[in-house]
């Protein structure tokens, strides 16, 4: 294994736990180290670290480890040990009415470059790393064997989400087992997961609290569900007893999943209506008759040189809701971008209010659910952003 020394000094965030060495904070690489391999971490001084994998880029070691241990079957089995047990004890698995929830979330469960959503009897593993890619068959040893009589399928997703210029070649598909079922239940609603051609892992788990929370504004209001892909926030609506479901989103493939998961749960239920539209071009035609609308686009900006633009992207969506929505409507609006804080979300949906010159009231402060959990000493962890407002 190869040993990185850090320049001097430069161990002080390690030190807190934070899990990532830049490369800037390295002195030397005790020989050629390839991308992906696991690497000791220590001092100018030669004092021990941590242990992480060793990555091209900006971030050049992701720490999987403060201990000086081996990374092998006993570390994984650990490790998703304790995530499973978290799942446990918040109670979104061993749950009748929910089998879908993300077991591995990155950082945030002390595996940075891994990713692990569980529909039903089936797992889908992303690997954000080279690292995570090597580790794949090992991972999902561990994971059928902690998860044992649970997770029968494991499906390896990473074709979009790894490095390109790594060249692996990577292709998705199965790890163990290879089920056509495809229908997961979340919080008792039913829907088809396209774990082959679906976006992320083919379903957004990072939604499930906030599609609830909607549930319980829904009752005789008619609904505006922007960015639908799939179509969560939609079923909730229904099932809270929405008058009227309107879900839009551009891609023709999400709204023909939209329509297949409103079937699932409501068959003949004529109080949905799909459109495959622009969001903008919709809300120009269409706006006006909604009081109850969720704005959950894509992130905006993927990197920081984005984030200008994002912003206006943003206000602009924003404004053009608080245009349209009606008297005494209700606006769920995220943002998902990891590189836009809180504030300045806060802050463009603000001016986007100013701009209507409406008078509105933040009812709830939202984010991730409990199963994307942030790693305290690693708080970038935190992405998902919305706010409810209330529109007079
Ligand atoms: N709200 C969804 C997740 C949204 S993901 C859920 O709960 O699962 C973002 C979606 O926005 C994608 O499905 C993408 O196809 C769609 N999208 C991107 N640009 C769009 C645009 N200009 N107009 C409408 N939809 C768009």
């Amino acid at each position: 294994m190869h040993t990185v020394y850090l320049k001097k000094g430069k161990e002080e965030s390690l030190k807190r736990f934070h899990p990532w060495v830049f490369s800037g904070a390295i002195h030397h690489i005790d020989g050629e180290v390839e991308e992906g391999e696991v690497v000791r971490v220590v001092t100018a001084e030669g004092q021990f670290i941590a242990v992480g994998h060793y990555q091209i880029g900006s971030i050049a070691v992701r720490v999987l480890s403060f201990e000086d241990e081996a990374i092998g079957e006993n570390f994984w089995l650990r490790r998703l040990t304790v995530a499973y047990d978290m799942r446990r004890a918040i109670g979104v698995a061993d749950n009748p009415l929910n089998n879908t929830y993300r077991l591995v979330h990155g950082e945030g469960d002390n595996l940075p470059g891994l990713v692990i959503d569980v529909y039903g009897k089936t797992a889908v593993v992303q690997a954000h790393s080279v690292g995570m890619h090597c580790c794949r068959h090992e991972v999902a040893r561990a994971l059928s064997e902690v998860m044992k009589g649970v997770v029968e399928n494991i499906y390896y997703k990473s074709e979009t989400t790894l490095p390109y210029k790594a060249e692996l070649g990577q292709e998705n598909g199965f790890i163990l087992g290879g089920s056509p079922d495809n229908v997961a239940m979340e919080n008792g609603l039913n829907f088809h997961v396209d774990w082959l051609k679906g976006q992320k892992t083919g379903f957004f788990v990072d939604q499930r609290e906030n599609r609830a929370l909607l549930e319980r504004y829904s009752k005789g209001r008619s609904v505006l569900n922007m960015f639908c892909y799939t179509g969560g926030f939609s079923f909730y609506a229904m099932r809270g007893g929405a008058k009227l479901v309107h879900s839009v989103d551009s891609s023709a493939k999400a709204i023909d999943l939209t329509n297949k998961n409103v079937e699932l749960n409501f068959p003949g239920d004529s109080r949905h209506t799909a459109y495959a539209e622009d969001a903008f071009k919709f809300l120009d035609r269409m706006g006006d008759q909604y009081d109850l609308i969720i704005l959950d686009p894509p992130a905006f900006a993927k990197h920081k040189d984005a984030l200008r633009n994002a912003l206006q992207g943003y206000r602009k969506l924003n404004a053009k809701a608080f245009e349209k929505i009606k008297p005494g409507g209700i606006l769920f609006t995220f943002s998902c971008s990891q590189v836009v804080t809180k504030d300045n979300f806060r802050t463009a949906v603000f001016t986007a209010a100013a701009m209507s010159g409406r008078s509105v009231r933040i009812l709830h402060q939202l984010t991730q659910p409990a199963d994307h959990p942030v790693n305290i000493y690693h708080p970038e962890g935190e992405y998902l952003k919305g706010l409810v407002l209330y529109v007079e």
